[in-house]
This record gives structure tokens, C-alpha cells and sequence, in this order.
């Protein structure tokens, strides 16, 4: 069995999962450089409760976790298999975090599925989501990731979907512009993960720029899963460079084949 990747991808707003722009074209050349893995788990910033869950249900069920967007964005359905079996041993791989295989709190939500029905549009890879616990620290979330990181040589593809910089406060800057900050910090998360200084990118905060990119860390966590199921050698591939308003999609890619 080939070693399935472990995934940072940026994601948009929910509109752009209604159509394939550059971000998507990046997502689709990633799922393409790697074998079609056995099972994908996705760790999505829009998952946040109290508790390490993982979804067990048979099939996935598609939440549209958004307001007041068109219509054509709520018919939308991603419904891939599930794979209890797995949810389960999830949960046992988890045990020190108290995780568990839950049925029907949650199913897949845009931030996964937006990118993934791009990635795999016949929605037949089995995929399963992992909660963002809100009572972890980042060294638990990153921990919690190097727990899970054998399942990569079982071909299970690990997928952290959220943003670098993600900053919805502030207006959109007029034009092509960028605010520095949103620069600064996302030009600085792309040197430490080229440099593979982990513990910089655990301790965010001191970055440059991190209190305007980062005002709240739910869309910032997911890339610490990404990291805690890479291996010490693996270097990212980086793409999807760009940042649009104050979110960045850049994206990386540790041990495609
Ligand atoms: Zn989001």
C-alpha cells in the first residue's frame, strides 16, 4: 500500500465550491499526483465542540453550514461512504484524548466538502471528519495528529482544511490589494513549513503578523493536523498561492507520490 498524503488545503468561501476557479484546479492536481487513497479523514475548521469526535456513519451527510448564500449552494449534496470500522479504530488510536466514534452529531460540512467534491467528484472515496476539540492546545492537536499519522501507510489520506490568514473583520481591501499582515504572516507560515520548524508554526503568535491573521484560531488548527501526520523528512509542496481579501488559500502537500 503506497503512503497516502497528508493535506493543507485552503478553502474559500462556500461560493466557490459552485464553481471549478483556481483554487479547485490546484485541489484536483493534488488528489491527482497520489494514488486514490483507501479512505479520507478530514479535519475542517467548521467542526469545533467540546470533545475529540470522529464520524461513524454509514454514509456521510452534507451540512450547509452557511446563511444567506444562493440556492443552488444548498442543493448541493456530498454524500460519500463512511467507514465505521475505521471511526472505530479512530477512537481507539485516540484513546489518551478521550476520543469517540460519533453517529449522526455531524456529517460533512463545506469546509470539507467544498474541496473535496472537486478532488473526488464521484463521492466514492470512504471519508470520515475528526473534531476540532475546543479545550485543546495547539501541542494537543498536534499531538493528537502524530497519533493518528500511521493511518497515512494504511492509505488513508489526512486532509486539514482552513486558512493561513483568515480574518473576516476587516473590510476587503479595494482591488488586488493585500494588507501586509496578511503577507507578512502568510509569507512567514510558508518559511517555517519549507524550514520544517514545527514548533514556530505550534507557536503561531509570534509570527509576524499573526494577531490580524490569525484574530481566531479555528481556521489556523487545522494545518497543525496536517504537520503533527507529516514525517521529520517530508518538505510540503506548496501552491495555491494567493490571498484574497484577508483569507489566504496558499495550500501544502506533505509525501505525495
Ligand atoms: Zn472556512
Amino acid at each position: 500500500m503506497t503512503r497516502a498524503p497528508a493535506l493543507f488545503l485552503g478553502h474559500g468561501s462556500p461560493r466557490e465550491a459552485l464553481r471549478e476557479g483556481d483554487a479547485a484546479r490546484g485541489w484536483i492536481d493534488a488528489a491527482r499526483r497520489s494514488p486514490r487513497p483507501r479512505a479520507i479523514l478530514c479535519i475542517s475548521a467548521h467542526w469545533e465542540c467540546k470533545g475529540v469526535l470522529v464520524t461513524r456513519n454509514p454514509v456521510q451527510r452534507t451540512i450547509h453550514d452557511f446563511y444567506r448564500m444562493p440556492d443552488e449552494l444548498y442543493a448541493i449534496e456530498y454524500a460519500p461512504p463512511g467507514d465505521p470500522a475505521l471511526a472505530y479504530r479512530i477512537e481507539a488510536m485516540l484513546e489518551p484524548f478521550r476520543a469517540r466514534a460519533d453517529l449522526d452529531s455531524w456529517g460533512l460540512d463545506h469546509g470539507a466538502w467544498s474541496v473535496l467534491r472537486f478532488m473526488y467528484p464521484q463521492a466514492d472515496v470512504p471519508t470520515l471528519q475528526l473534531s476540532l476539540d475546543v479545550r485543546r492546545t495547539p501541542a494537543d492537536h498536534f499531538a493528537i495528529a502524530r497519533s493518528l499519522r500511521p493511518l497515512r501507510d494504511e492509505g488513508v489520506m489526512i486532509v486539514g482544511s482552513g486558512n493561513i490568514v483568515h480574518n473576516l473583520r476587516v473590510e476587503r481591501p479595494r482591488g488586488d490589494a493585500i494588507y501586509p499582515w496578511a503577507q507578512a504572516f502568510d509569507d512567514a507560515v510558508v518559511d517555517r513549513l519549507a524550514a520544517g520548524d514545527h514548533a514556530a508554526l505550534l507557536d503561531w503568535r509570534r509570527l509576524p503578523g499573526a494577531d490580524e491573521a490569525v484574530p481566531e484560531s479555528e481556521h489556523y488548527l487545522p494545518l497543525l493536523y496536517t504537520l503533527g501526520a507529516a514525517h521529520e523528512d517530508e518538505r510540503p509542496r506548496v501552491f495555491n498561492r494567493s490571498i484574497e481579501g484577508a483569507v489566504s488559500m496558499t495550500c501544502a502537500a506533505f509525501g505525495e507520490s
